[in-house]
Parts: structure tokens; sequence; C-alpha cells
């Protein structure tokens, strides 16, 4: 059978085989056999539920929800709930296996899966909301649970999403915050989770500009996105001393010659919930933000933001992928070609999960960590896996991407060698 991923061209490839070609490059390096190629590719179980939900007009609406739990060889799996309307099997398929792989390469004893319901969210109410998330836990609540799947924040979804989640999971099986991670502090989440993806890209820029023997103050940076992943990296770069010079929402980009006032930024946006009619920048499109001549660029919004289309564009030197996927392999490639050093996503943007490891060992212990010893124990372990991924960078001579997907393959293949099939 042919397990192997499309070639590249042709058809645009969907986010399932654009992960299943990093997934082959990688493995074409340590000469991994067609079967264990096939087993590692394919997702253990994928759960396709209706979630029917009453909305506030008194209309019934039924939407669509996935969880795919790809790979648990290495301890439960795990993995956020997106909500947002492009979200179908392939994507989540996609984004499950990145979380095996993101796992892996962090080292942490966890597998990988994603979910989503396929719903715009900004077009429902609070109460819709929640009415949406605690019937789609009602289809799932017995294939979750810690010590089988712990879902936790993606696009669309926050920290009082988790504690819906928490509260619906518990009618049936009982107290255990450790069923889902990313929960409000006061709620057992954990200090320092919500920062910790943005921080981790902010961390992880910073080693690599170290290897490359330069300086945060000497290196200009735009950021695409300034949700959850992107403010965050902001507020950890700014105080680092990179120099940011644009950022982009919702509501368009932002650029300032001179650099942007980010804490002036982040202060607007809680007060005014998005960026528009930002006074002290010039406002600038996605596209314009992407091309800027900037030395680093951080997307950190949706996929697919850098593709064939616009490859060509990209100025910066340095990629930081605070998105999951938000590089298609042919831009991939082209970059590569071209001496542009990417950070692969399933390592510049694992500070949230591994963030979430830690609110998951702190559930279980009944005892809370403080924010300085989270910060500290993720500085660790991003650390280490940068060096190694850096590492094998140079043993290998390939990029990090694929330098961090033979790490993580070959971890998961050892779990499952010990475990048996
Ligand atoms: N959704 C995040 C990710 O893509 C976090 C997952 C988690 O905390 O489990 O890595």
């Amino acid at each position: 059978m042919n397990t192997a991923a499309p070639a590249l061209g042709k058809k645009p490839l969907k986010a399932n085989e654009c992960v299943q070609l990093y997934f082959d490059r990688a493995a074409d390096q340590i000469g991994l056999d067609d079967s264990f190629r096939r087993l590692l590719k394919m997702p253990r179980r994928e759960v396709t539920v209706e979630v029917p939900v009453e909305m506030d007009d008194g209309r019934l609406e039924t939407l669509v929800g996935f969880r795919v739990q790809h790979n648990n060889a290495r301890g439960p799996m795990k993995g956020g709930l997106r909500y947002h309307w492009d979200v179908d099997l392939d994507e989540v398929r996609a984004l499950a296996s990145l979380m095996t792989w993101k796992t892996a390469l962090v080292n942490i004893p966890y597998g990988g899966a994603k979910g989503g319901i396929c719903v715009d969210p900004r077009s429902l109410s609070r109460k819709e909301m929640e009415r949406i998330t605690r019937k789609f836990i009602d289809q799932i609540h017995e294939i979750v649970g810690p010590d089988k799947d712990i879902p936790a924040p993606d696009m669309g979804t926050n920290a009082e999403v988790m504690s819906w989640i928490r509260n619906q999971w518990e009618k049936y099986h009982g107290f255990n915050p450790a069923c889902i991670t990313g929960k409000p502090v006061e709620d057992y989440g954990a200090r320092g989770r919500e920062e910790a993806t943005g921080r981790g890209c902010g961390i992880l820029a910073f080693k690599l500009l170290k290897r490359l023997g330069r300086k945060p103050s000497d290196c200009s940076v735009a950021i695409q996105g300034f949700g959850n992943v992107g403010s965050h990296a902001a507020k950890f770069m700014h105080e680092s001393e990179f120099k940011i010079h644009a950022v982009s929402d919702i509501s368009g980009g932002y650029f300032n010659a001179e650099g942007l006032d980010i804490p002036d930024m982040l202060t607007y946006t809680i007060k005014n919930g998005s960026l528009e009619h930002y006074p002290s920048a010039e406002k600038i499109s996605n596209e314009e933000l992407l091309a800027l001549d900037v030395n680093m660029l951080v997307p950190s919004a949706i996929g697919n933001a850098i593709r064939e289309d616009n490859m060509h564009s990209i100025k910066a030197q340095v990629i930081i992928e605070g998105a999951n996927n938000p590089i298609h392999p042919e831009a991939d490639e082209y970059l590569y070609k071209n001496g542009v050093v990417v950070l692969p996503d399933i390592l510049a943007n694992a500070g949230g999960v591994t963030v979430s490891y830690f609110e998951w060992v702190q559930n279980r212990q009944y005892y809370s960590w403080d924010l300085n010893r989270v910060r500290q124990q993720l500085d660790s372990i991003l650390s280490s896996a940068f060096e190694e991924v850096w590492q094998a960078s140079n043993d290998f001579n390939v990029s990090l991407r694929t330098a961090a997907f033979i790490l993580a393959i070959k971890r998961v293949k050892r779990a499952t060698e010990l475990g048996g099939f």
C-alpha cells in the first residue's frame, strides 16, 4: 500500500497531507520502514459528532464536532479544542498529529489529539457558546479524561470554556480537574498558562537569535496575530528588547517605522476589544505585514499564512511559527533553499502544551506552583528541546523542522517498540 505523502506541486495539499509530507522528509532521513510510517501516521481514533443546540432566538442549530486521537504511545493524548468556521476532519487530523510530534519533541508524557467545532465563535452569545460546549462534552465525555485524552484551549476557545468543560465532564465522572487544562487560575488552572504559548515563542526566538550570533536589539520583528499567542509573544519580545515594527489582528495590520509601543497596544486591545482605530501606527494589510523588510516574522494567527503565491515577497531571514501549520510545504522548501531559518510550530508554540502539562501535574497533586516556578520550568524544557533540535539539524544537515520531526518520530517509535503493539 502506498502511504507516502503526495509529491509537491500540482493540486494544493490539504492540511494533513502537509504534515505527512514533513513526516516523510524526516522518516526518509532515519530510514523508517513503511510499516512504521503507516502506523505512526494513522490516527488511533476519529470521532465526528452532531452538536444540536438551541440558539438564543429559539432556533435549533445542528453543528458538527470532531475529536481526533492520533497516538498514545507515550501517554494520554493531549491537544486543544478549536472553534472556527474552517474546522473540518482533515484539519483536526493534521493538528492532532502535530500534537503527537510536539509533545514528543518537548518530551512530556503525552500523545497527541485535537478537537474542534465548525462554527464562527464571533457569531455566538456567551450562553450559546456554553450550551454548545456542554453538548459537545455530552457527546465525547467517554473518550476523554485525565488518563485518556486531555483537551485544552485553541483558536476560538479560552479559559472560561475550559471551566464549562470541567464542570460538564465531572457531571459524568466525578471531581477531577486534571480532565482538562487551560482553566482559569481560580478554577484549578496553572499560573502562567495563558501567556505560555506566546512567551515560549519569545524564549525560543531569543535562543535562536543567540545561535545565529545576533542580538534582539538589532532584530526588527513583525507579528501576525495579536490574540493569545501573538500578544504574549509581543509582550515578551518587547521586554527582551526586540524591535517590533508591526502587528496585526482581525481589524488589520499596524506598522510603525520607529517601533511599536507594545504595552500601549496591549492596554488598547483590552479596552477596545481589538486594535481597530489604534492611533499611533500606520494601517497596513496582512499581506503587507508578511512582506515587510524586517529580520524576523512571527506568524501566530492562521494556518497557511505563507504559501506558494506569497512566498516570494517574504524578506525576513528568521520565521518563528507561533501558529500551527502557518507555512505551506512549497513555501517551506523555497524559504529553506533561500537560507531563511524557520523555527517550526511543533517547537515554537510548544510552550502552551508544556504549561498544560504543569497544570495537569499540579491538579493531580492538589498542589499549586508559583509563577516563577512555572516560568523557570518552561524555560528549561524549551531550552533543552531547542538545543536538541539545533544539534540534530547540524548532525543531519536538515532544516530545523525536519530535525524536530526526526527527534519526535524516534521517541514515539521507541515508545511503541517498548510498549509492544
Ligand atoms: N492548543 C495548543 C496547541 O496547539 C495547546 C494544547 C494543550 O495545551 O494541550 O499546542
